[in-house]
């Protein structure tokens, strides 16, 4: 039987197969032994189901077209696979305690997947005036470079539906950011009901009866489904020059014009991103962003490398 695997249930994946049934699974022995074919949220697997046997067996994970890894090329530990084929991912960042940083970030992760991405700026009924608040999505509009921005608060119903309308049925879509952004929120206003505890219930009972766990697909009615992905701290950032092309695509348009086709725009003569920052186009700490992620991602790869 053909399933996709929607979440993992005290690691066992819970796999939804062809008739709709949800079947406890685990995987056959030679899947175990190459340790990185474990199968994910979101993959699609191969699975029996064995006579007088209580949970169903993993035969093969199939080829993903899509994934987040967790990676550490120090530590020489298997890769993490923490989501598959999802077609779409939601970045979303808070209006109150906005960090550009992060953002930046998330974003060279988001198209580094090669999924269509969209900003969430979330709380925004936090915004102290209407002008707060334009100034704060015209900020991440920029940064964000062209990828669209939504302003979303869990207060306003409208914002809530323009998420829905953003996932149609059949697609998966990724929900990064940060904790205490609203993620959990936002799914409970797209499904109608409290399927994920909140920042507010976490704190006082811990976690709700009926609540998802983390990296959970879940069905969103008259739309696809939603993984809530908590942070990106483990995501490296490894191997990411797609992602920092599409993620930093002003900077990437203007090194085309430096004389050096390998200048790093740090001190190399004609060098067209500099002359930019010079003449008050590009914006530093813009630059120094991105020198900041591409040397991160330079150095594990090349950690990578020789490690191997
Ligand atoms: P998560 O950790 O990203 O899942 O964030 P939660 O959904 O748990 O939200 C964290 C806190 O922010 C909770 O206390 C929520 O009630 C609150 N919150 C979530 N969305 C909004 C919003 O749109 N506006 C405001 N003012 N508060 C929100
Ligand atoms: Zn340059």
């Amino acid at each position: 039987m053909r399933g996709v695997v929607v979440k993992l249930d005290r690691g066992y994946p819970l796999v939804r197969v062809a008739d709709g049934r949800e079947v406890r699974c685990e995987h056959a022995t030679a899947l175990v032994k190459g340790a990185d074919v474990r199968a994910t949220t979101g993959d699609v697997v191969e699975v029996s189901a064995p006579e007088g046997h209580d949970k169903g067996i993993i035969e093969e994970v199939l080829p993903r077209r899509r994934a987040f890894v967790r990676k550490d090329p120090t530590e020489r530990v298997a890769a993490q696979v923490l989501a598959a084929n999802f077609d779409k991912v939601f970045v979303a960042e808070p209006l109150v305690g906005l960090n550009i940083r992060r953002l930046e970030r998330e974003l060279v992760l988001a198209h580094e997947s090669g999924a269509e991405v969209v900003v969430l700026l979330t709380k925004a009924d936090l915004a102290e005036s209407p002008d707060d608040l334009a100034r704060a999505k015209d900020l991440v509009s920029r940064v964000a470079q062209g990828t669209e921005v939504l302003v979303v608060s869990a207060e306003d119903p409208t914002s809530v539906e323009a998420v829905r309308e953003r996932l149609p049925q059949g697609e998966v879509a990724i929900l990064l950011g940060k904790s205490g952004v609203g993620k959990s929120s936002l799914v409970n206003l797209l499904v109608g009901e409290e399927v994920q505890a909140t920042g507010a219930v976490r704190k006082t009972d811990g976690r709700g009866r009926h609540t998802t766990v983390s990296r959970e697909m879940v069905p969103i009615p008259g739309a696809g489904c939603v993984v809530d992905m908590p942070g990106v701290r483990g995501l490296a950032l490894w191997d990411a020059d797609e992602g920092m092309r599409t993620a930093f695509s002003d900077i990437d348009a203007l090194a085309a014009q430096c004389k050096f086709r390998d200048c790093k725009h740090e001190s190399e003569p004609g060098c067209a991103v500099r002359a930019a920052v010079e003449a008050g186009e590009l914006a530093p700490e813009r630059l120094e962003s991105y020198i900041r992620l591409r040397d991160e991602s330079d150095e594990l790869r090349r950690r990578n490398e020789e490690a191997q």
